[in-house]
């Protein structure tokens, strides 16, 4: 027998349900690896940063914490925010802290339609449709430009600025990104969203990026949708969506529309990317901590499991991914379902039907 990898992965639950599905995704990851034969292993190193360390230590996470993850793999993360800190602060203290530091300039965020999973979309059942939202994870409108009070005058007067920053090579880099991604996939096209027709400077730089970096991939089609109307699109006629690249503003909104219409927030993966693997990449599932149902163990598991199959397939363990999907697949459509998708399943009966189910998807 060869010798077995071994993958380095910094686990954060962090706060709220945070702790319940990053259990949950460890454990099928574990399972995966244990049917590897020796192949591959996953060593665990958990740090307990997140809203309670801020009460004992006054800081979301160790000084020395980014110095500490840079040697792993990988992060895998459940999600963050409580209480007894701002949200800004939370937030901005570990989750992003950890995103921009380690240029993950990628987020891309799959909407997947699941079997046994009803959506408020008219074509309730239909499980082929499956598409990537893929957002700029660096600049754009979060770029944290502008001020306040810049009237200069009294109250009353107060007048804000909120600047949006396009690079072009911030562009380009996303924009090919998603082209190589569409490469992969089975429907070859990229969607580009802006509102390019209201914002003349950024979107438009973004618009004739696209169509420069287009001319590169003659083998995917193309088209350029104005944010408002692909909202539509995604609820009227989402079937012909393979990739969907949008700045970080309007990919965000995007996103959360589209695990809305999979079936829950609760479903949706995510993975925050550095492309060049300079810093290690981030996994985690879209929706936040949950606080009107932690700690009852009765999350939904799924978003979080699906994130560990983006890990994954990052580690280049492709087949592995799609066995952790398919088992997805066949738990949901057994009626494993936890109570936002209309079940009465708790986190544990459903992740237990998951790892089961590998084994049969082998
Ligand atoms: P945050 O405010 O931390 O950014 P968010 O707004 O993305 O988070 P949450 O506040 O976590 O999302 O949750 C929004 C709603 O979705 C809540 O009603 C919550 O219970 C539900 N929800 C979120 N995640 C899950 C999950 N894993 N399983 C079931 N329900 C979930
Ligand atoms: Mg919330």
């Amino acid at each position: 027998m060869g010798q077995t990898r071994v993958f380095k992965i910094a686990s954060i639950p962090a706060d709220g349900v945070g702790k319940e599905v990053v259990a949950a995704g460890r454990t099928v990851l574990e399972a995966v690896a244990a049917q590897s034969n020796g192949k591959f292993a996953f060593e665990w190193t958990e740090f307990d940063w997140g809203c309670e360390y801020y009460a004992k230590h006054g800081v979301m996470m160790a000084p020395d914490g980014l110095e500490a993850l840079k040697s792993f793999d990988s992060i895998y993360f459940g999600a963050v925010g409580w209480e007894n800190v701002p949200d800004h602060v939370s937030l901005w203290g570990l989750r992003l802290n950890i995103t921009q530091n380690f240029d993950q300039w990628a987020n891309i965020r799959p909407v997947k339609f699941l079997p046994g999973v009803t959506s408020p979309l008219r074509k309730a059942d239909d499980t082929e449709l499956d598409w990537i939202v893929v957002r700029e994870n660096s600049e754009g409108e979060y770029a944290g430009l502008g001020g306040r009070n810049l009237s200069g005058r009294g109250p009353g007067n107060e007048i804000a600025l909120q600047t949006a920053l396009f690079s072009e090579k911030g562009c380009e880099r996303i924009i090919r990104f998603a082209f190589e991604l569409a490469r992969t996939r089975t429907v070859k096209k990229v969607s580009s969203v802006t509102k390019s027709n209201a914002q003349q400077y950024g979107m438009v730089l973004w618009d004739e990026t696209f169509e420069r970096v287009a001319q590169e991939f003659p083998d995917v089609r193309t088209e350029s949708v104005l944010v408002d109307a692909m909202s539509a699109k995604f609820i009227l006629n989402p079937e012909d969506l393979s990739v969907v690249v949008a700045s970080n503003l309007n990919a965000d909104i995007l996103s959360d529309l589209g695990s809305a219409l999979a079936g829950s927030l609760g479903l949706a993966a995510s993975a925050n990317l550095n492309p060049e693997r300079r810093f290690p990449s981030m996994f985690e599932p879209v929706h936040g901590t949950a606080p009107d149902i932690a700690g009852q163990g009765i999350c939904n598991p799924i978003g979080a499991i699906a994130s560990a199959a983006l890990m994954l397939e990052h580690f280049g363990l492709e087949a592995e991914a799609r066995q952790v999907e398919a088992a997805i697949e066949a738990a949901t459509a057994a009626g494993q379902l936890t109570r936002d998708i209309g079940g009465t399943a708790d986190t544990e009966t459903v992740t237990d039907a998951i790892v089961a189910a590998l084994s049969s998807t082998l």
